[in-house]
């Protein structure tokens, strides 16, 4: 499988450390608020990856904290924490905040088809560990204590901007745009590690530590919980682009520090969910949920056609019409894979052909719009029906749109439907009315269909034969 690596700008043949286990490590939510559908693009995206490489063959152990702690309101460690701030917003302990809004991220990922990741830690779960690494970088003289926290000393690095070529100047204004600075800080790019001071003295969680009663910086968490769980190398490491600065960066800069080795080596970034007026955010207030799409009687799935139809390496723009036509778009597939009768038997040959245009998209770097697109081929192919089945059923393992349990309901609707308009009667005056055409009485035949039509039923001739339906 090729996929593009953030580290080295460039598609990559994916080879783990260990075939017999992919290490993987995604950036869970930030639980102090209901997760956008623009997070939710990266967690499909995500999910996909996941699914993809367990379809290829590699058994995968995925990994995925909860930040219920330490993520501030700027990435660049300055502002309240944002559990802390949900917590004021809805009168709650910052406890009751991440589990409510955790369940509800699980409970979205479910409508979603998102698979849950092996382990889910939540970081309030792991202050032990993350002691011990910002102990150990204290050791190593990679980090120093000022004004009562503990830092990361960026300049011990010989490079900091790992994902990018931009002017070090110009990255360093960006992160410090409108975010005051911090004096502690012995060179620009520095992060805290633990924190005790910080004017919002309010901070609701607290630990013990060498340094003072306080919380942890919201990188530690990802470092210290992929490494408890996956062990000192991972494979791939997996976030929203937003993450790669600072976020990922400084992920790399203590991981790698503390370890005195390599630790990631693929690193999978997934493109925003934009609207017409920029990235939707959590903190900007407005934001769209599965639960809202759901109110305005759009199927989730609908939502997940629409990530997959374009690649994760590019932005995507949401808009209700952009959604209307995924929605369209799936009704009509679903439609064409009820019209399939389970008959025949799988024609192994079709079926490794079609098979194999579905693995290439999905090597070649996930191009999941055009693996969507095999599903057509295979409705296309000139095959027994059973070996389309077959087909879907195996590609839904990765695209996982419920497209054969969709079929299967749409099924059901359609016989319920005709079961309701049953009539015995009705039924004995179209077949006379059918026989009085092949008698070439049509004299006969336009009664019958007049008599009916006085009844309010309405006579639709279709290749099929003929159908009526009351009106
Ligand atoms: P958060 O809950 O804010 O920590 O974010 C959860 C995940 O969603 C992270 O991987 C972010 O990078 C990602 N993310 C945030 N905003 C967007 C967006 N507009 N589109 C896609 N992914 C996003
Ligand atoms: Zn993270």
């Amino acid at each position: 499988m090729y996929l593009y690596n953030s580290l080295t700008h460039k598609k990559e043949l994916f080879t783990p450390n260990d075939p017999s286990l992919v290490k993987m490590y995604t950036c869970g939510p930030t639980v102090y608020h209901y997760a956008h559908i623009g997070n939710l693009r990266t967690y499909i995206m995500e999910d996909v990856l996941e699914k993809s490489l367990r379809y290829l063959g590699y058994p995968v152990k995925r990994v995925m904290n909860i930040t219920d702690v330490g993520h501030l309101a700027s990435d660049a460690d300055t502002g309240e924490d944002k559990m802390l701030k949900g917590a004021k917003r809805e009168n709650k302990s910052v406890l009751e905040i991440a589990r409510f809004y955790t369940d509800a991220f699980f409970a979205d990922c479910d409508k979603l088809n998102i698979k849950r990741p092996d382990v889910v830690e939540p970081a309030t779960n792991c202050i032990a560990e993350y002691i011990h690494m910002v102990q150990t970088l204290l050791e190593k003289g990679k980090a120093y204590v000022a004004g009562g926290n503990v830092y990361f000393d960026t300049s011990t690095l010989d490079k900091y901007y790992v994902f990018n070529d931009h002017d070090e100047e110009d990255l360093a204004v960006g992160v410090r745009e409108g975010v005051e600075e911090d004096t502690n800080k012995k060179n620009k790019n520095d992060f805290v590690l633990w924190f005790t001071k910080s004017k919002f003295e309010d901070q609701a969680l607290k630990w013990d530590s060498p340094w003072g009663v306080g919380y942890p910086g919201w990188h530690i968490e990802c470092s210290c919980i992929s490494m408890k769980h996956l062990g000192e190398d991972l494979d791939i490491h997996a976030g929203g682009i937003d993450n790669a600065f600072p976020h990922h960066t400084n992920e790399i800069a203590q991981s790698e520090s503390y370890l005195g080795h390599k630790w990631c080596n693929y690193w999978f970034h997934v493109h925003h969910l934009n609207t017409d007026s920029g990235k939707m955010s959590k903190s900007k207030g407005e934001f769209l949920t599965v639960s809202l799409l759901e109110q305005k009687g759009y199927d989730p799935m609908a939502y997940r056609l629409f990530c997959l139809q374009s690649h994760y390496r590019r932005n995507l723009v949401f808009s209700w019409e952009n959604l209307d036509n995924a929605a369209v778009t799936y009704e009509k597939l679903v439609a064409r894979i009820a019209a399939l009768k389970p008959e025949g038997s799988v024609d192994e040959e079709a079926f490794r052909q079609l098979k194999q245009r579905f693995v290439s998209a999905l090597n070649g770097d996930l191009n999941t719009s055009v693996a969507v697109t095999s599903v057509y081929d295979v409705l296309k192919a000139k095959c027994s029906d059973a070996t389309k089945l077959a087909l879907i059923q195996d590609f839904d393992q990765v695209l996982s749109l419920n497209l054969l349990q969709a079929a299967q309901t749409l099924r059901e609707k359609q016989a319920a439907e005709a079961a309701a308009q049953a009539d015995p009667e009705i039924d004995a005056l179209v077949a006379a009315r059918t026989a009085a055409k092949k008698e070439k009485n049509f004299a006969e035949a336009d009664r019958i269909r007049d008599e009916l039509k006085a009844r309010g039923i309405e006579i639709i001739d279709t290749p099929q034969g003929t159908k009526w339906r009351k009106v």
